[in-house]
C-alpha cells in the first residue's frame, strides 16, 4: 500500500471561496510514490486543534504547501507595510497541523510558506520583507518561469538535506519575499543563499519524537520535471511516511 500524504490547501475568499492546491504538489507526491490527499482550511472548523489531529490520522505524512504570508501576529509582530495577503483561517489550521505533526512524530515537509509556517509553529519568527530588512540581499522574488533556477544555495554538510540531495551547492528557483529568522528551538539551518538568507531548515536529531521535519524555501515541486534531483525531497518524505529515514 502506498502512503497517504496530506497536503495543506488554500481557501481563496476573493476567488469565490475556491479551495486551491497547485497540481505541482499533487504530481510530485504521486511521482514520488505517495497518494496525495488535500486538506483545505475552513471557517466551519470549530476547533482547529482537534480538526488537525483528525486530519493527520488520515495520512502518514504532512506536506505544507506554498501560499500567502503567515500573519505576523503568530510570531508577536504587527503587519509590516510590505506584508502580502494573509489567510488567518489557513494559518490556524496549518499551525495546528504542524504542531501536532511535530508532537506525534509525523514526517513533515514544508515548502516556501510551508517552511515559514513550520518555523513559526515551532516557536520561530520571520523577516517580514527581505528587501526592507536586508538591503544587500539578492532578489528572492524573481519574475521567471516556475522551474527556472535563479540563485545558488549552499547545503550544510552533515545535514539530513545534504544526505537527501548529495550536493554541496545547488541552484534553485525563488518566489518568496520573507525569510525564516529567528529559527525555532530545535531547528537548524540546512541550506543558505549566498546573501545569508535561510533556504532550508530541519529538526535537529534527538529533538522530540519527530525525526523528519524539513522545510525548503524554494519550490522543488515546480523543478523536479526539469531537474529530477528535486524529486528526492518528495521521495524522502514518502520514505519517512513508511518509517524510513534519509
Ligand atoms: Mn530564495
Amino acid at each position: 500500500m502506498k502512503p497517504v500524504i496530506i497536503i495543506s490547501a488554500d481557501w481563496r475568499e476573493e476567488a469565490g471561496g475556491a479551495i486551491e492546491l497547485g497540481n505541482w504538489y499533487v504530481s510530485a507526491v504521486i511521482q514520488a510514490g505517495g497518494i496525495p490527499l488535500a486538506a483545505p482550511p475552513s471557517e466551519d472548523f470549530d476547533d482547529f486543534e482537534s480538526a488537525a489531529s483528525d486530519i493527520l490520522s488520515a495520512g502518514s505524512a504532512l506536506l505544507l504547501s506554498g501560499g500567502p504570508d503567515v500573519d505576523p501576529c503568530f510570531f508577536g509582530q504587527g503587519p509590516h507595510r510590505r506584508l502580502g495577503r494573509v489567510n488567518p483561517v489557513r494559518d490556524q489550521l496549518e499551525m495546528a497541523l504542524a504542531r501536532h505533526a511535530l508532537k506525534r512524530g509525523i514526517p513533515v515537509l514544508g515548502i516556501c510558506r510551508g517552511m515559514q509556517l513550520l518555523n513559526v509553529a515551532a516557536g520561530g519568527g520571520l523577516v517580514q520583507d527581505i528587501q526592507s530588512s536586508m538591503p544587500k540581499a539578492l532578489c528572492h522574488f524573481v519574475q521567471a518561469p516556475r522551474a527556472y533556477p535563479t540563485h545558488w544555495v549552499t547545503v550544510v554538510p552533515g545535514s539530513m538535506l545534504h544526505r537527501i540531495l548529495g550536493h554541496d551547492r545547488i541552484r534553485v528557483n525563488s518566489f518568496h519575499h520573507q525569510a525564516c529568522s529567528p529559527l525555532a528551538p530545535g531547528f537548524v539551518q540546512a541550506a543558505r543563499a549566498d546573501d545569508g538568507v535561510v533556504e532550508a531548515i530541519e529538526l535537529q536529531p534527538g529533538q522530540g519524537p519527530s525525526h523528519f521535519a524539513l522545510g525548503v524555501q524554494w519550490h522543488p515541486e515546480c523543478m523536479f520535471r526539469k531537474f529530477p534531483l528535486f524529486l528526492r525531497l518528495f521521495e524522502a518524505l514518502v520514505k519517512a511516511a513508511q518509517g524510513g529515514m534519509p
